[in-house]
């Protein structure tokens, strides 16, 4: 079995959905090779060895540069064509799943996605897709070949093995039509501290914070731990938060060492999205909130008495 990773890279680096999709492809055994598309990355290929890749191919163009889909399909559907790949793996993100999408339509293949795990299974695969808001949990499967796989953000770990990859340059062929689209600019968020997708404790607000300003001690405490702030979705629609921040079954799904939850009621659709995470803390003032039902540590009480005082206690602790 040969399976094909897209290797998303952003600002000089792999991103950890991709490499998280490498090491699971690796784990299925048979042949992995990584697959990646830009403009001076060639450095990048060598990473994706230590978390399984094989081989990575390399498409290094100045057409590359800008993180367009269509592009992406030419070179995506090259590599296959010529590798006779029988999977595509790729992490789900707004790039990942225009690529998918793209490439299912040129190859005439067909693809899962929100996959949050897959096995080998004879000569092929079987993913595993939540559905149903996450209530239920299906088994799909494909009918021919590429197969291609869009797995959900922060689902699989990123585990280095520790190998060199070879890697391949690729002439790329692209289209007279996917060079028809211009990125004109790109727009980038000012953040100080890690991402959500990439912090390993994440400080989450939710309705409960009563207004905007609830943030400013919730990024006050999150600095002190050296983490991000994520947020509900039901204060991202209020204006309170981005919605990059947002956390759930329409958000992203995070899985951090330690996630606490401040005024978060703990609803099914925000629940699918931080349920992976290792340890689950959640400061509500009322004792039957339901996200007391899978918190690890319940705090009953205000948020906006407890978080300046952990806040207190954290930088006490570091010396801060
Ligand atoms: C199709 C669909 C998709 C959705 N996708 C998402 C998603 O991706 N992510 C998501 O988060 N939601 C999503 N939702 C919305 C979800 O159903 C909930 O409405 C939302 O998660 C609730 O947000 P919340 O916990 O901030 O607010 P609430 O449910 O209003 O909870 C606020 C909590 O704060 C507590 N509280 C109030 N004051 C204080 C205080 N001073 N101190 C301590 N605690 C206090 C309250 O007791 C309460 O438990 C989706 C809904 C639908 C229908």
């Amino acid at each position: 079995m040969k399976t094909l990773v897209f290797l998303e890279h952003h600002e000089g680096e792999l991103l950890k959905p991709s490499l998280g999709v490498l090491s699971k492809a690796a784990s299925l055994g048979g042949e992995v090779a990584g697959v990646m598309a830009g403009s001076d990355v060639e450095g990048l290929a060598a990473q994706a060895g230590a978390y399984g890749a094989g081989t990575v191919y390399v498409a290094d163009d100045p057409r590359l540069d800008a993180p367009l889909p269509q592009p992406r399909v030419d070179v995506l559907a090259q590599v296959v064509q010529a590798g006779g790949f029988d999977n595509v793996f790729l992490a789900q993100s707004i790039l990942g799943a225009d690529i998918a999408a793209g490439l299912a339509a040129r190859l005439d293949a067909g693809v899962n996605w929100q996959l949050t795990d897959v096995r080998a299974d004879g000569d092929g695969i079987t993913g595993t897709q939540p559905v149903l808001a996450d209530t239920v949990v299906c088994e799909v499967g494909w009918t021919s070949t590429p197969r291609i796989a869009l797995f959900r953000a922060g689902a699989l770990d990123a585990s280095e093995t520790g190998g060199q990859a070879t890697v391949e340059p690729v002439q790329p062929e692209l289209q007279d039509f996917s060079l028809a689209a211009e990125m004109l600019e790109q727009a980038h968020e000012e953040s100080s501290g890690p991402s959500i997708e990439d912090a390993d404790i994440i400080v989450a607000g939710g309705r409960g914070l009563g207004g905007p300003e609830g943030f400013a001690p919730l990024e006050e405490l999150a600095k002190a731990l050296g983490g991000a702030v994520a947020a509900t979705r039901a204060v991202v629609d209020a204006g309170w938060y981005p919605y990059s921040a947002q956390v759930g079954q329409t958000g992203k799904t995070v899985a951090p060492k330690l996630y606490i939850g401040c005024g978060i009621s703990g609803a099914i659709q925000h629940k699918v999205g931080m349920q992976s995470s290792n340890v689950i803390v959640a400061i509500n003032k009322d004792p039957n909130a339901p996200i007391f039902e899978f918190a690890d540590l319940a705090v009953v009480g205000d948020v906006n008495e407890i978080v300046p005082k952990l806040t207190e206690l954290v930088r006490a602790r570091k010396g801060a």
